[in-house]
């Protein structure tokens, strides 16, 4: 399997693309982690056993969520911030709505990332029934 590395020129060049569009960020790569604080305009994303496909389309489904709240779009569930994570009206909102959200960011994500990377294979979140079981029961973005 080929892993994409840190010093790759995609992840060059996808710092910049945050830089432009004002979100902050941090890459892990020793996490597998990844989520979006849209209300502070930043994202994790963590690069651990990534493939390039795997890297991309993870930063576009983060870069969807931030646009998600900047459209106000699943508003509620994009409200968030490193303060409000926590909060139980999040977690009541964020499993009412956290499916439906999520495979609306997946297609605002694709579309993005065809714009900038036509050449390289969006791959989706929350395909397989363990993801969409995850999302019911906690916070994952
Ligand atoms: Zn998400």
């Amino acid at each position: 399997m080929n892993y994409v590395c840190k010093e790759s020129v995609y992840v060059k060049e996808v710092r910049q693309l945050l830089k432009d569009l004002k979100i902050k960020y941090r890459f892990n790569w020793k996490s597998k982690t990844s989520y979006a604080l849209p209300r502070d305009s930043f994202i994790h994303v963590g690069g651990k056993e990534s493939t390039l496909e795997n890297f991309l389309s993870t930063v576009f489904h983060e870069i969807a969520h931030i646009f998600n709240f900047r459209d106000k779009k699943y508003f509620i569930y994009h409200n968030v911030s490193r303060k409000s994570v926590e909060g139980k009206k999040f977690k009541d909102n964020f499993s009412k709505v956290a499916l439906k959200a999520e495979r609306y960011t997946d297609k605002k994500a694709c579309k993005l990332m065809k714009e900038y990377y036509p050449h390289v294979k969006f791959i989706p979140s929350y395909r397989s029934k363990e993801e969409v079981e995850l999302i019911r029961r906690k916070c994952v973005g």
